[in-house]
């Protein structure tokens, strides 16, 4: 797939992936064996039907491809640019065994790209077809990630009336604050998907916060029949070490939230400012670590590390983000852990202390655990610090409803089957209950709960 050069892309937000042409895609489209058996299928946490849209764009018939995904994924356009696919559908590619495997991620973000383009859209959410919505069978969505989202797509397509809170003032969840512009453009992708929405009746409430301005009962009480709790894991974590509150030490959370929803790479025409560093360093080895020092770069940083504790092939995060950061010049500080942020001159964050590790035995995860080289520690200069090493539930709403049961890491325990929580009625599916993860098993267990909710309510 053609990307921008990374001289020219540093300079700009635009998304780096371009995209296939028809042909490239009808050509990567032939090499799918048609699997009578397709394991990609069983790789794909919401179950899209991998073999029929791909035979249908070896036929060209993008709408019948688009309508194909769209049967169980209610945002195409987003999953075939940030899902995990080597480890998923593509991971499960029997043609990846001896060689590259279909790039079913990609076509499937040709799909949806070549059918807004075409602006088909109306197709599928064509007024006669649009099931008739009965304001009886009332479903809240609280948050509005693509748990959220997936859950309000398949009640709504069901003819029930919907109403998603989000908290904040724009909607999409981390697909907005968190993921950046060059990769997953906001208006021109997640916007779309969100106005699909729209046009299946779903009705949105944005700065409405539960736990603050309304309470579940509350919703109970207005008529709603079940609710969906899908309000993510964004309460950021921090290193713990002396110096972290040095001006100039951020959470990735804040960081990327300042830059993507505030706009703050356009300061002062939006009024929310940003420490633009010139010597950046990023810690952790996951999407959020890639992101905010990809994001750095953008700004215009003299330089970017991206201090991680064990070798650059064992971090988290998805290897063509890893691949396209060092590409744009980041510096992967591997194999050092931070001990202490030191102030500058000004007082501001001046530099930080770091540990040298090695790989010692493996620990429970199979992994082999780092270990301190003994008296190894070295100073690196940096003024600006972006902490990317996860995040925690959010205790605005879970405070505020104790009748939610919740497990030992403060997240909410659900039954595995329904989606639902110990309270009845109430679901609930993403991040908010597997902990930091990805869209796609935020979607699959806004699938699972929809399901659920859908067949109590008649509306299978
Ligand atoms: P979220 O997307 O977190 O959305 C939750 C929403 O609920 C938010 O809008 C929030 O404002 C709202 N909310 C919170 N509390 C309340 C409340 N009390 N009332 C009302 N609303 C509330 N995953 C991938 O698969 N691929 C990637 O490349 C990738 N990159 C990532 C990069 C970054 C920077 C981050 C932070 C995450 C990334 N992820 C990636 C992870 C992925 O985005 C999440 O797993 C996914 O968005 C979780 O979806 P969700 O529906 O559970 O919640």
């Amino acid at each position: 797939m053609p990307h921008q050069p990374p001289e020219q892309r540093i300079t700009n937000f635009d998304e780096v992936a371009l995209g296939y042409s028809m042909d490239m895609a009808v050509t990567e489209a032939m090499r799918c064996l048609q699997c009578k058996k397709p394991q990609c299928v069983k790789g794909c946490p919401v179950e899209v039907n991998i073999p029929d849209f791909i035979a249908a764009l070896v036929q060209r018939d993008v709408e019948k491809a688009y309508k194909v995904i769209k049967g169980t994924n209610s945002l195409p356009a987003v999953c075939g640019r940030v899902c995990p696919q080597e480890s998923q559908c593509e991971g499960s590619c029997i043609l990846g065994i001896k060689a590259e495997p279909v790039a079913i991620g990609r076509l499937e973000r040709f799909v949806a790209d070549e059918f807004f383009h075409r602006d088909a859209c109306d197709l599928i959410s064509d007024k006669p077809e649009c099931p008739l919505i009965d304001e009886e069978k009332k479903v809240a969505c609280i948050g509005s990630g693509p748990s959220s989202l997936t859950v309000a797509g398949y009640m709504a397509s069901r003819g029930c009336k919907v109403t998603v809170f989000e908290a904040l003032h724009e909607l999409g969840g981390v697909l907005v604050y968190g993921i950046p512009e060059f990769r997953l453009p906001k208006s021109k992708i997640v916007g779309k998907e969100v106005n699909a929405l729209n046009d299946l009746q779903v009705e949105f409430k944005t700065n409405a916060v539960a736990g603050k301005t309304f309470s579940l009962q509350e919703l109970f009480d207005q008529g709603y029949k079940s609710v969906f709790i899908g309000v993510g894991a964004g309460l950021p974590k921090f290193l713990n070490i002396p110096g972290e509150n040095l001006s100039g030490v951020f959470s990735a959370n804040e960081y990327l939230t300042r830059i993507n929803l505030g706009r703050a790479y356009s300061f002062p025409d939006f009024d929310t400012p940003i420490v633009r560093g010139k010597k950046v360093t990023v810690y952790g080895g996951g999407n959020v670590a890639m992101d905010a020092a990809r994001t750095a770069v953008r700004l215009g940083a003299e330089s970017v590390h991206i201090v991680y504790r064990r070798t650059q092939d064992a971090m988290p995060a998805r290897k063509e983000e890893v691949d396209h950061a060092v590409e744009e010049g980041v510096i992967m500080e591997c194999l050092a852990s931070p001990l202490e942020f030191k102030p500058g001159e000004d007082g501001n964050l001046g530099s930080v202390r770091l540990q040298r590790m090695e790989l010692g035995e493996p620990d429970d995860s199979g992994r082999r655990r780092p270990v301190a080289i003994e008296g190894d520690i070295y100073e690196l200069p940096t003024d600006l610090a972006v902490i990317a090493v996860g995040t925690r539930s959010n205790p605005v709403l879970l405070e505020s409803e104790p009748d939610l049961k919740l497990n030992k890491w403060g997240y909410i325990e659900v039954d595995e089957e329904t989606g639902e929580t110990s309270m009845p009625n109430v679901f609930a599916g993403g991040d908010i209950v597997t902990g930091a993860a990805t869209v796609i098993l935020a979607m699959g267990a806004g699938r699972t709960a929809a399901k659920e909710m859908a067949k109590r309510l008649g509306c299978e």
